[in-house]
């Protein structure tokens, strides 16, 4: 009996060896990453220029304790992450995961509000439903009830608004009306709390697995700025999914040209080389904050030399494939032959997704879009029967953490033609065998 727990007691097959889109479990079986872990694996497995730069960095330093030492590697990585950030994000501050990139900007928004003389604004609103860590602070922003409830009594669970789900609400999301009649409950929201006391709004560009690669709809973000920016509010954009090139774009929010105050990654940034996380903020929230005396805030782990070694050549990888291009190329092709399917299953109501963040959601009826039977546990059952066939995908409740199944399909942004072709064949075929 293994001494290990997770989530249950079940075991899983040991991991042997992983190269490309392809991973081996200890009996020589062969899977299909389909789903890149949890949307981690970016560049995909055992990249070679990723494996030597964390060799080199080995040989030289793997710890350097933050308050006693700046290591190049960290220094090259902060150098580079910002490159890539919207103007004038350009302070970077390392952790080691998502959870903690949530937590880290939650606590840099209310040391800004101190330092600017706000301190009467401390509720960070975010939506239902959403997924933005598992520790108490990130949970706290957490849209689902059946995650936060039993922890209500140990945090103080924020206000939420409706995450828009226009194809759930009968609306057009590509009606600038539509973007507009939901960032307006954000502004309601604001009223209703008390706009002195709101101090930001967390989202995801692109919703990962709360709503199931769900894109918002035309004018969302843009209205939401807006909203941010005529109350005071901070906007924090939560990318430790949706970043990294995964859905076509180095951030999901610039595909909109919105620009946040403070964005959260990880995953696709250590690209699963690494526990890597980092939250990019505006300078103007960082020099107020440094300036009263220091962010009073941090992890043991924070910029450690070798994770950052490794999150550079993962962003230097990303250049040098063009692994954005390529992300949105494939994404497109993906999800239009995601869409055959839905003409060939009944069973899929929805099909959906930007670049390589792509999914498909299980309805009993397409009309209504009624889900199915929440005790038949359809989104468990069908990763499942894939993965017995050798496809790895990954799946979510889909209606506030309670009912509806979504399979979420993010494979590594190096994928080709083939890789969609085995994808295809293997959720075809896990679809019948799902049906019998
Ligand atoms: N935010 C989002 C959008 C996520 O998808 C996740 C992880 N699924 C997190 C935060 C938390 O990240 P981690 O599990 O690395 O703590």
């Amino acid at each position: 009996m293994s001494k290990l727990f997770y989530q249950g007691r079940g075991r899983k097959p040991v991991l042997d060896q992983a190269r490309g889109v392809y991973m081996w479990d200890k009996n020589g079986r062969r899977y299909l990453d389909g789903s890149s872990g949890a949307m981690v694996c970016n560049i995909g497995h055992s990249n070679d220029h990723v494996l030597a730069a964390m060799q080199r960095q080995m040989e030289k330093s793997t710890f350097g304790y933050r308050l006693h030492f700046e290591t190049e590697a960290s220094e090259n990585m902060a150098e580079k992450l910002a490159e890539k950030m919207p103007e004038g994000l350009d302070r970077v501050f390392f952790v080691s995961g998502g959870s903690e990139a949530v937590e880290s900007a939650m606590k840099l928004a209310r040391q800004y509000a101190l330092a600017v003389g706000q301190g009467e604004r401390w509720k960070i609103i975010s939506r239902t439903p959403s997924y933005h860590g598992c520790t108490l602070g990130a949970l706290a922003t957490t849209g689902y009830t059946t995650l936060t409830a039993p922890f209500e009594p140990m945090m103080r669970v924020m206000p939420k608004v409706p995450a828009p789900r226009a194809y759930l609400d009968g609306l057009d999301p590509d009606a600038a009306a539509t973007g507009r009649h939901y960032a307006d409950m954000l502004a309601r929201r604001i009223e209703e709390e008390g706009p002195e006391n709101v101090l930001a709004f967390i989202v995801e560009p692109i919703g990962g697995a709360s709503t199931g690669a769900l894109v918002s709809p035309a004018g969302y973000l843009e209205r939401v700025r807006e909203i941010c920016d005529q109350y005071g509010i901070l906007l924090i954009l939560d990318e430790v999914m949706t970043g990294a090139g995964r859905t076509g774009a180095f951030l999901g929010v610039d595909h909109w040209g919105v620009r946040p105050d403070i964005v959260v990654m990880s995953k696709g940034i250590g690209s699963g080389y690494a526990p890597l996380g980092a939250m990019v903020a505006d300078r103007r929230l960082v020099e107020p904050v440094l300036d009263a005396g220091g962010f009073a805030h941090g992890f043991t782990y924070a910029g450690n030399p070798l994770a950052c070694a490794a999150g550079l050549a993962v962003l230097e990888e990303i250049d040098r494939q063009d692994l954005c291009t390529n992300a949105a190329a494939m994404g497109e092709k993906l999800l239009a032959r995601l869409n055959g399917l839905m003409q060939r299953h009944e069973i899929i109501g929805d099909v959906r997704g930007k670049g390589l963040l792509t999914a498909f959601e299980f309805m009993s009826d397409r009309s209504t879009k009624a889900p199915l039977p929440k005790q038949l546990n359809a989104h468990q059952r069908f990763v499942d029967i894939a993965y017995e066939r050798g496809l790895i995908v990954y799946s979510r409740r889909t209606r506030d953490g309670v009912e509806g199944d979504h399979i979420l399909v993010c494979p590594p942004l190096i994928l080709n033609e083939g890789h969609i072709d085995e994808i295809i064949e293997g959720l075809d075929e896990s679809l019948v065998q799902f049906a019998q």
